[in-house]
């Protein structure tokens, strides 16, 4: 039941610095894994002709020994919400079907500068909107572990294709939880950064005060790694910050002694036993490696998927008015202009979409905007306050990523509110625009990997990275 992962980012460009493999060998394996798992579903568009090209490139380029740096030649998926010149970019929406975008993404263009290849675009929930991947409009994605089983979302597609070996890592999105948790499903680890650390250019909106690009991998040393080529400012994101990208391998085999581990009293709500143990042994084991771990409160906890689903479903309404049939994608025909509009979103859309339009547009309609949307924005100020007051106390917190391992294809989608509910525990770091990884940590009696998550304050990526290395089970890959 095992998935066959491909070689690390770290691993990869070990051998190709050292002639034991090409860039060329390296794609054409990484398409080989892709074609032979088409049935789970990993991408919506692969570029073979291009990656191929990418990679001869890479080749010549080391041959002449002008290798770029630690991505040079390594096969890599993006997100189909994530701009790649050339490429569709469909959101996993009948909407944008038949779009091909003419620009590159500033996360994209800073992984072609690394010379990674691009090898296409990875399946989503429509829009980002989900944590199953069974919203996208194109098929569902299944789980690598266990088919019946969803591979999470709504980055779901990248997380298959690293955990099958079809990309050596992924980039992703995370609104409210959309890397960490399919990486917790799937075995990888999921990093979302810093609200402001990495631009959002080229990166379709869903909700705008949350949404941030990260990397999806097999480990913890492929996240510092990935991390180190997309992060840093961008002047075309306006969101993006000025402040300087420090090493974040310079420190990663620090380890974890004096540091202090907060475990939030309000997180131990229902979980699976299984995911309950995980979390245990990881509090066992980081005390055993020197560091402290005490209690901390975030009191606010119980708000979190509420004030999540006001605040991101009053951005997304917003956001998704620009898809009239007038500049994007598919246009519904009809004799006037409303009409068009009309026909184009009730055609292009899918049902969860619109079930978040209508229920963003009442959340900031007048007569509710001080009811809802207004009372979102202070609860988010109160929980932000809770994470800030907490992280003031010790270096990181430590809690699951989710309360369950990967739920059954079908077992949510009728039920949104039960979908809802499984982003408890990483709605409060988004909100809080802190930065938090995903780690796998052991499985469950069905064999499905578990995630346990980090969370440390602003701007403390190399920390978060070093305290998960040290987490690490060393040998593990
Ligand atoms: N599952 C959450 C949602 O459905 C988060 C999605 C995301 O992070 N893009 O909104």
């Amino acid at each position: 039941m095992a998935p066959a992962p491909g070689p690390t980012v770290a691993a990869l460009g070990r051998a190709l610095g050292d002639g034991r493999t090409t860039s060329v060998a390296a794609t054409r394996a990484c398409l080989a894994q892709a074609a032979a798992t088409t049935a789970l579903g990993a991408f919506l568009h692969l570029d073979a002709e291009g990656a191929l090209a990418q990679a001869e490139a890479a080749d010549q380029r080391r041959r002449r020994s002008e290798a770029r740096g630690p991505l040079d030649g390594v096969p890599l998926a993006l997100k189909d919400n994530l701009a790649v010149a050339g490429l569709p970019l469909t959101c996993g929406s009948r909407l944008l079907d038949g779009y091909v975008v003419p620009y590159d993404a500033t996360v994209t263009a800073a992984l072609r500068q690394g010379g990674a290849v691009l090898l296409g675009k990875t399946s989503l929930d429509e829009f980002g909107m989900g944590s199953s991947t069974e919203r996208c409009a194109f098929g569902p994605a299944r789980n690598p572990w266990a088919e019946d089983r969803v591979p999470g979302g709504s980055s779901g597609g990248s997380a298959v294709a690293v955990a099958c070996g079809a990309a050596a890592a992924a980039l992703g999105s995370d609104t409210g939880g959309s890397l960490r948790q399919p990486a917790a499903f799937c075995g990888l680890v999921g990093l979302k950064p810093t609200y402001g650390r990495v631009s959002r250019y080229g990166l379709v909106a869903l909700a705008s005060s949350l949404d941030q690009v990260g990397p999806l991998t097999h480990d913890v040393t492929d996240a510092a790694l990935v991390l180190q080529a997309i992060a840093g400012f961008d002047e075309r994101d306006s969101t993006s910050a000025a402040r300087e990208v420090p090493d974040y391998l310079a420190e990663l085999e620090t380890g974890v002694e004096g540091l202090r581990l907060g475990v939030p009293r309000e997180y131990r709500g229902a979980l699976d036993p299984a995911v309950q143990a995980a979390v245990a042994d990881a509090l066992d084991r980081y005390r055993q490696l020197g560091a402290e771990v005490v209690e901390v409160s975030l009191p606010h906890t119980a708000y979190a998927v509420a004030c999540y689903y006001v605040l991101c479903t009053a951005e997304a309404s917003s956001n998704l008015a620009r898809y009239d049939g007038v500049r994007y994608g598919r246009r519904g025909d009809a004799p006037t202009l409303a009409g068009m509009y009309r026909a184009t979103r009730s055609r292009g859309f899918g049902a969860e979409v619109k079930r978040r339009i209508l229920l963003g547009t009442f959340a900031l309609s007048a007569g509710y905007y001080d009811a809802y949307y207004q009372t979102a924005q202070r609860v988010r100020t109160l929980i932000a306050d809770d994470f800030a007051r907490a992280l003031s106390d010790v270096d990181l917190l430590l809690t699951p990523t989710t309360p369950t391992t990967a739920f059954r294809l079908g077992e949510k989608t009728v039920d949104p509110l039960a979908m809802y509910l499984g982003d408890v525990f990483t709605v409060g770091a988004s909100l809080a625009g802190l930065p938090a990884l995903s780690l796998p940590w052991g499985r469950d009696a069905d064999g499905l990997p578990i995630g346990v998550q980090l969370i440390a304050g602003a701007w403390q990526e190399a920390l978060l990275l070093r305290a998960a290395r040290a987490g690490e089970r060393r040998g593990d890959g």
